[in-house]
């Protein structure tokens, strides 16, 4: 991998400034899938650069909330525009900063540049409502108003494009923010800075703090004048996110985390949907996906065609450097990501699993320097003590679960504390139907993966998985505060309800 040898030295982005952490601690980030290559040195952040950044945020407030909102999203335009210019060169540092394969790289890439695009052309669209009133001489309004300051904390598995739907609509909409991206993705997030800078953001719009997660991010979260945290992440951080916000009267969560996801493959479902579906499902993003499939729910009568064509199609995925073409897994994240995968994977062993594929740590050649594992799948007669059936692994583990009918499929899928994307393979529109009325989810697919979100769609879970106010497109309802505000365009006063003016 000689291409971007030379490590760049990142900074935190405050007030259109780059400047280090108060600190002068760095830390690294290095390549998954081969450790030896050192991206970047990134500030190690504190408290106090938290604070500063939120300052910077504050201080930006009032003039960006009073530019018009196409202004605002003009700046939007010039963003696209950059990173358009240097599309593939940016694909290639996402898939060697998290590891996943070039045409993921690609798609992270292009699913920013979607949300832009979508920012952008949302901001001459209508906002807000003209709402009817009972009296004829007065007219009311729907007005949305911004929040203030916003903290966005993202993950690394989308470096690129969850930032910009936490950051699009809020900043759109006139807030400030301050961005703090994953400890593993810190090159990507000093990428998403630089972009804001060369695009025309004012200084203090938006503010980029590196570090990791105690010692920035929840400062950053607990800063008073932080209004929003608009959090992406595991359900344990999103937990201390919404205990860290229940401290103080202003602030909100908005909180998207894990799924324990599911495939329910119907006895009359199509097999070649049905396989296909289920190896994108798990194995995309080496199953490092909010989204990924950890149970394939199979009808009994399609579970032994289901599972030796499902295997068959496994067997062929090529494992190894994700800048090859040819790859469809790369590695893990990092060491400590491989170990809760084999974690996941004994704890199936331990409560009975029928092992299928061993998913075993791999060594040797181009696997020696990075976090590389095979698939691992296991039969297994669902059980509500199980951990493994009802916890998130985040790695390539999946299970492939027989049920006896469709009422048993969803009763199987509900039986977990999360409920973020789920899909349903069927050629039955009645029982796809009950699946889409009973099922607890997100995002439902009818023959698709339990992959593929798209951003004007509202990207959010239910249960442990999310706050329900979900991201992208749909972020605007958690950053903006709705006003009623009522017009008299009469000469006296009419009051609504039949309430007299006379004293
Ligand atoms: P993570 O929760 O470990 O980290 C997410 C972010 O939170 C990072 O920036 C981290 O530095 C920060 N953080 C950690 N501790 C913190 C604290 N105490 N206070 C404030 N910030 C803190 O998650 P990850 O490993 O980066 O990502 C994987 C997880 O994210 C999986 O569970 C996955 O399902 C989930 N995820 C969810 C979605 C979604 O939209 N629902 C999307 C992508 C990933």
């Amino acid at each position: 991998m000689a291409e971007h040898s030379k490590p760049i030295e990142g900074k935190n982005y405050i007030e259109g400034e780059w400047v280090s952490s108060s600190s002068d601690d760095i830390f690294e980030s290095r390549n998954p899938a081969d450790t030896d290559q050192v991206l970047g040195v990134f500030p190690r952040s504190t408290e106090q650069d938290a604070k500063r950044a939120v300052e910077a945020a504050v201080k930006a407030f009032k003039n960006w909330k009073s530019l018009s909102r196409i202004k605002r999203g003009e700046l939007f335009d010039n963003f696209a525009q950059i990173v358009k210019s240097e599309q593939e060169e940016l694909s290639r540092l996402v898939t060697m900063e998290c590891g996943k394969g070039i045409n993921e790289g690609r798609a992270d890439v292009v699913e920013g540049i979607h949300m832009v695009q979508y920012v952008f052309g949302s901001s001459r669209m209508p906002s807000g409502q003209v709402v009817a009133s009972e009296i004829a001489e007065k007219e009311s309004y729907m007005k949305r108003h911004p929040k203030g300051q916003v903290a966005a904390i993202s993950p690394w598995n989308f470096p690129f494009a969850i930032p910009l739907w936490l950051l699009g609509p809020s900043l759109l909409e006139g807030n400030t923010a301050v961005f703090k991206p994953s400890e593993d993705t810190p090159l990507i997030g000093h990428k998403l800075a630089e972009y804001f800078h060369r695009a025309g953001f004012p200084p203090g719009v938006v503010n980029v703090v590196h570090g990791y997660g105690e010692e920035a991010g929840a400062p950053l979260a607990a800063h008073p004048e932080i209004d929003v945290v608009l959090f992406t992440g595991s359900y344990e951080v999103g937990s201390r996110i919404k205990q860290i916000c229940s401290n103080y009267y202003n602030k909100m969560a908005v909180c998207e985390m894990g799924g324990k996801n599911a495939l329910l493959i119907l006895e009359d479902a199509d097999m070649d949907i049905a396989v296909s579906s289920a190896v994108l499902s798990a194995f995309k993003t080496s199953g490092q996906r909010c989204v990924s499939a950890g149970r394939f729910i199979v009808h009994e009568k399609m579970a032994d065609e289901f599972t030796e064509k499902f295997l068959e199609m496994t067997n062929r995925i090529v494992i190894g450097n994700p800048l090859r073409e040819d790859v469809f897994m790369g590695p893990i994240i990092n060491e400590q990501g491989l170990k809760k995968v084999e974690y996941h994977n004994e704890m199936a062993v331990k409560e009975g699993a029928e092992v299928l594929l061993k998913g075993e740590r791999l060594g040797g050649k181009e696997y020696d320097r990075g976090f590389f594992i095979n698939p691992f799948v296991y039969k297994m007669k669902h059980n509500h003590e199980s951990f493994v059936l009802r916890e998130e692994a985040f790695g390539p583990h999946v299970a492939i679960i027989p049920v006896g009918s469709v009422e048993e499929a969803i009763e199987v899928y509900n039986d977990t504390e999360y409920g973020l994307s789920m899909a349903v393979i069927t050629e039955d529109y009645r029982k796809a139907r009950l699946v889409e009325e009973n099922c607890e989810y997100g995002l439902g697919y009818v023959n698709l993966p339990s992959i593929g979100a798209e951003v004007h769609l509202p990207f959010g879970g239910v249960k442990r998985s999310g706050t329900g106010m979900p991201s992208a497109a749909t972020l605007i309802d958690a950053v903006t505060h709705r006003v009623a505000w009522t017009i008299n365009h009469g000469t006296e006063i009419k009051m609504a309800q039949g309430l007299g003016v006379e004293i």
